[in-house]
């Protein structure tokens, strides 16, 4: 990446950051005369807009395109911090794309004066007998991972904020953290546009036609490009109904943020980490940038549509999430909630993410099925996803189409 000049970045971030959140029909980037671009990129979520930074980075033409713009309130990269641990279980691929993609992120909120990155470190809480826990110790060790693990009394003795089980145990992931998500998403995009992308706010429908794609429709107007990728997150199957409806099933996520009492340190950055409790299916991140101690739960809500759906605190997980809160984190047991969002999870049946081709159009290619664990790998994924598209060889077999199975209907929230 060429050495940057900050104020320059910074003017050119303020510029492209105001012509993003306009919804004027103006681009911005280089304008292509032919009116073709080597790759057409709909959705400017994590997955796209690496993707096209990656593109753009191997010298394609490349234009992104994004209906409600970068990692607006309904996109799944929209929210506001995202847990990245390296810690996977067995999964060693994911291990390796995390571990891959933090020196990225850093890099970025270095160059572009922005905090995309907190340091927090990882908490995971299990039983003893955890096998994903037991796992990542293997994986972490063999990848030269750090990592620490902790038993009751550790946890006991590091942390006090935590309410306990008997037989619970620790493992602490100090090289990671949480990403500011939004900003970090709108930050890659305006890196892209630095770089060359030419970024248009518009809505892209499906595309026609028979094995090779020429043009796409981008709000009624025809837009040509030699490859198109999909990388439109939870509308995957609104877009591609008959191939993806039964693949990848949006889910209702909630989280939550409770306020710590003024002066009460204990809740903050740097006095408690970001975690993940296996006990309880439930992640979330200390007090970061005064938006409150975030409880998430890592349970697959009703069905849920992104475009139209009202995103409203349901009842019944909140009062859930107070009651675990008053367990887990007895000194946030009054604690009010000062805010609340609802995301979805794009869910694939296997938790894989789905990047292949389209069966029916050779240069068509389709990014998404985060499963709740996408955004993380953003700068791995994109990186992948150009080399495969630009260079060929064939993708993993865990992300092609035919190893995504039908999602069996997700279990609305019973607690
Ligand atoms: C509650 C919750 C917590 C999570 N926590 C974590 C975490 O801690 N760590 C982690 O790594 N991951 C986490 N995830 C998962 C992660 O956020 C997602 O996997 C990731 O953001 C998916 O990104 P995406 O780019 O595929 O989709 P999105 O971010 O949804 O982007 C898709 C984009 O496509 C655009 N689009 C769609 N259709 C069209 C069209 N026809 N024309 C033009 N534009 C279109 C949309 O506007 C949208 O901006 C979490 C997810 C949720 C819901």
């Amino acid at each position: 990446m060429p050495k940057l000049n900050r104020r320059k970045f910074v003017k050119a971030l303020a510029a492209a950051s105001a012509v993003l959140a306009s919804d004027s029909l103006s681009s911005v980037g280089p304008a292509v005369s032919s009116g073709s671009y080597d790759v057409l990129v709909i959705g400017a979520g994590v997955f796209g807009s690496w993707t096209a930074l990656s593109l753009r980075r191997s010298g394609r033409s490349v234009l992104l395109i994004d209906q409600y713009g970068p990692a607006n309130s309904r996109a799944s990269s929209g929210g506001e911090t995202r847990i990245i641990r390296m810690g996977y279980g067995a999964q060693e691929l994911y291990s390796r794309w995390a571990w891959q993609s933090l020196p990225e992120w850093k890099r970025l909120s270095e160059s572009s004066g922005q905090t995309l990155f907190h340091p927090t470190g990882v908490l995971w809480l299990g039983k003893a007998d955890d096998p994903e826990i037991a796992q990542s110790v293997v994986t972490l060790g063999k990848l030269s991972i750090p990592f620490e693990r902790l038993s009751r009394s550790d946890l006991a003795g590091h942390f006090p904020q935590l309410g306990l089980e008997e037989g619970a145990i620790g493992l602490l992931e100090p090289a990671a953290g949480a990403l500011m998500a939004r900003r970090a998403v709108q930050v890659v995009v305006a890196q892209a546009v630095r770089e060359g992308v030419e970024y248009r706010p518009g809505l892209v429908s499906a595309p026609s036609g028979t094995a090779r794609v020429e043009s796409v429709s981008v709000n009624g107007e025809s837009v040509r490009a030699a490859t198109f990728i999909f990388a439109c997150g939870p509308w995957l199957p609104h877009i591609f109904p008959k191939l993806l409806g039964d693949k990848i099933v949006p889910s209702r996520g909630e989280e939550f943020f409770f306020g710590p009492p003024a002066g009460d340190r204990r809740f903050i950055e740097n006095s408690f980490p970001t975690w993940i409790d296996n006990i309880s299916d439930t992640f979330g991140t200390p007090d970061i940038e005064g938006r409150g101690f975030k409880i998430g739960v890592d349970l697959h809500g009703p069905a849920f549509d992104p475009d139209r759906d009202s995103r409203t605190l349901d009842e019944k997980s909140y009062r859930w999430v107070r009651d675990y809160a008053a367990r887990r984190f007895p000194g946030l047991k009054d604690a009010p909630l000062i805010e609340h969002r609802v995301c979805q999870y794009e869910n694939a049946s296997n938790e894989e993410f789905l990047i292949d081709r389209h069966p029916s159009y050779e240069n068509v290619w389709l990014v998404g099925g985060g499963s709740g664990h996408g955004f993380k790998h953003g700068p791995a994924l994109g990186a992948y996803v150009a080399g495969k598209v630009t260079g060929g060889g064939s993708v993993d077999p865990v992300f092609t189409l035919a190893s995504h199975a039908p999602v069996k209907s997700p279990s609305i929230f019973s607690r």
